[in-house]
Formats: C-alpha cells, structure tokens, sequence
C-alpha cells in the first residue's frame, strides 16, 4: 500500500517506539488506523510506556536492538532508537555512536531493500554550541568532535550524512528531521533531562538544580505537537527530504523554567546553582519557517499548558514508585 496522505492499512516500524516521543508516535499512528511494529531494546524506553496498547491487534513490539540487522516487511520507517538524555546516552558512549550510525545504517538498508520510505530522529545539537542565532536548516553547526556530548552529537550527524547519502546513491525516500528540546508525559523521572528533574525535584521539595547561572536558553515543545509535525513529514511528497526543524520556538532561559516549575507546583524547593556541565550550548532557538511551510503546522501546546499536563502526569507517577 502506498503510503499517501494517510497511515491507514499501512504497516509503520517505529524504532525506540517503547520511548518516551516513539510510545507517543505509536499511539498516534494506531489512531490513524496503521498497522505498528515497535521495536525497541529498553535501554531506556519501558515496557510501561506501551502497555496500554499490547491488547490492540494492530500493535506488536518486538525486542531488538538496532544495531543487529532487522528483517521485517514494512511500509515505512520512523527511525527513533537512540538514548536522547545526556545522562544516559554519555552511560555507554561508543555504544550510543553504535546505534546511531550501524543502526542508521541497518534501517536505510531494510528502507532500501523494501523501497520504503523512511524517517530520521535527528536533533537540534547537530547545531552543537550555536554560533547562529535561532537556528535555521542552513547552518552548519559548532560541533566539539571529542568531547562527552560528541557521541550523541557526532552519530547523529553521520546519522544525517547517511540518510543523504542512501537519498543521493539509492533514491531512498528520506525524511530527516531535526528535533529541538521535548517534553511531556512519560519522560523518565530520573532521566536528568531539565524538565523531568526539575518537577520530580519540585514534587519532592529538594532543591532545583540549575547548571550554570541558569541564564542559558532552550525552547520547549510538548510531545504532541512534535508527534503531529513528524507524523504529517513522513506523509509528504517525495521531493521533501528535509533535513526540517520541529520544535517550539519559544524561548525560555533554564532559571525561568525553573521558577515555572516551582509555581505550577506550589513547591517550596529553594534553586541551587550547580556547575555547567562541559560544552553545555547557551542558546538553542528552532527557525520553524520550513516546517510551516512545508508541513502546515505550528505548535500549539504553550510552555504553561504543557508544564501543567506534565507536572499532573509525575504527580500521578511518583505515587505508584
Ligand atoms: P528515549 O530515550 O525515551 O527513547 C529512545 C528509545 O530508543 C528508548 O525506548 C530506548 O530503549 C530505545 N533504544 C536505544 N538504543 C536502542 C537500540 N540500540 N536498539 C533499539 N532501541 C534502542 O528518548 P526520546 O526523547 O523519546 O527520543 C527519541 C528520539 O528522538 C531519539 O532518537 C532522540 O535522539 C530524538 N530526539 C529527542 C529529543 C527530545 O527532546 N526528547 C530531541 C532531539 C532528538
Ligand atoms: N539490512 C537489514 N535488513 C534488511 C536489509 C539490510 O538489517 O532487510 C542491513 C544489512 O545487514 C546491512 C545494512 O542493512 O548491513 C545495509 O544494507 P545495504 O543493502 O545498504 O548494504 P550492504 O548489505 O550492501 O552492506
Ligand atoms: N539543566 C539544569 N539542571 C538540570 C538539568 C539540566 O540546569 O538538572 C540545564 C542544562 O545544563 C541545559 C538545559 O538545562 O543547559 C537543558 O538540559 P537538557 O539535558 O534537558 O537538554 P539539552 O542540554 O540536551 O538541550
């Protein structure tokens, strides 16, 4: 079936689909009336975060990790496998360059041999400390090839470069899109990424940890307009390739975050004011123009609405742990 303005009667693999962006994508895809395979190896997704959807016939998850070749027969591709935290992805750093790059590698040869089209998770930290200021398609990027943030950054810049590369040499369909800072239920509580520490911090009433002066900058979309704009990317013509910003392009420095957090909670947590962590980038702005074009799509979530849906989700988490 080709895959034309609808996912109906479609049959869609999702890599990382038991993480936190990839469980949301499934459940969209399913609601769309495709067919899922998602396969993930846990190592920071969770069987949890796909549970309500094992009973749908529709749905399979298959264990597997993507850096071992994957034969499965499939319509499309959604390419999301990657530890996204810093924390995590700098656990096991040559294995977080492993699965971006063999895993990229063994996804564009399954998309290759099924003439499927498919699509790349790629991220805002290709743009690396950014010397441009918000960040369009165009700019290259202020990437430190060797530092602890290079595995994540560099494999998914060669992620990219092979994608262009099978596009150029094979005529693959590609779609690659460049995600900036996400957010929303079902981040994992001890993930260290920003928004999840900062309210799990709040609920508990510890202090917030914030890196650095907390004058540094990042702007925050909710997991459901991400998955809407990757959702209608993946449907669009051929001749868009990408690579396309997805994000919010509101702006908000880490100690505004920070005082959000502790207002929407009604917390008592006090801020701390820890270390910057190395090559830590000080701005980072999504220049959404393509994706409005191209996708007819913007965010709607704003940050307050967004940080509310989220704080009631880690409300109801932390009460089970
Ligand atoms: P996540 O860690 O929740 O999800 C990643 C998933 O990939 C997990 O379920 C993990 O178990 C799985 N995985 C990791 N290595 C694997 C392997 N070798 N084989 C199979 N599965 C593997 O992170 P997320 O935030 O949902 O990110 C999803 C994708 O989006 C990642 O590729 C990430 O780089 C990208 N991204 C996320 C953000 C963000 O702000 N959340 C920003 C930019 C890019
Ligand atoms: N691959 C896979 N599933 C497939 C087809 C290929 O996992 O259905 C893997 C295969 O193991 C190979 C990689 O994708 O290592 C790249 O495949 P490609 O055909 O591009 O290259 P080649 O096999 O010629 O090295
Ligand atoms: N940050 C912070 N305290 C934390 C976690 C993160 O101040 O407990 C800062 C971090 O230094 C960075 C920003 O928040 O400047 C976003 O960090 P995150 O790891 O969420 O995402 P990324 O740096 O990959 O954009």
């Amino acid at each position: 079936m080709p895959l034309e303005r609808t996912y109906a009667n479609n049959r869609i693999l999702v890599t990382g689909g038991a993480g936190f962006i990839g469980s949301h994508l499934c459940e969209k895809l399913l609601a769309e009336g495709a067919e899922v395979i998602c396969v993930d190896n846990y190592f920071t997704g969770s069987r949890r975060n796909i549970a309500h959807l094992l009973s749908n016939p529709l749905f399979e998850a298959m264990r597997h990790d993507v850096t071992f070749p994957l034969y499965v027969e499939v319509d499309a591709i959604f390419n999301l496998a990657c530890p996204a935290s810093p924390i995590h992805y700098q656990r096991d750093p040559v294995q977080t360059t492993k699965t971006s790059v063999h895993g990229a590698i063994n996804m564009l040869g399954l998309a290759k041999r099924l003439g499927a089209r498919i699509f790349q998770a790629s991220t805002s930290e290709v743009y690396g400390d950014p010397l441009v200021h918000p960040q369009p398609e165009e700019y290259w990027g202020n990437v430190n090839p060797i530092g602890i943030r290079s595995c994540y950054d560099e494999g998914k810049r060669c992620a990219e470069t092979l994608f262009f590369d099978y596009w150029r040499q094979h005529q693959l369909p590609i779609k690659v899109a460049r995600i900036f800072n996400t957010y929303g239920p079902r981040m994992q509580p001890g993930d260290g990424r920003v928004v999840s520490s900062f309210i799990v911090q709040a609920l508990k009433g510890d202090p917030i940890t914030v890196f650095g002066d907390g004058r540094q900058t990042r702007s925050f979309c909710y997991v459901d307009d991400l998955v809407e704009a990757i959702a209608k990317l993946m449907l669009t013509d051929e001749t868009v390739t990408g690579p396309i910003n997805v994000g919010n392009s509101s702006e908000f420095t880490i100690r505004e975050l920070a005082e959000k957090i502790i207002k929407f909670t009604d917390s008592r947590s006090q801020l701390v004011f820890k270390p910057s962590p190395e090559d830590d980038p000080k701005q980072r702005r999504p220049e959404l123009a393509k994706a409005k074009a191209l996708l007819d799509w913007e965010p709607k979530v704003a940050l307050d609405e967004g940080l509310k849906e989220t704080i009631a989700y880690f409300r109801r988490t932390l009460e089970l742990i």
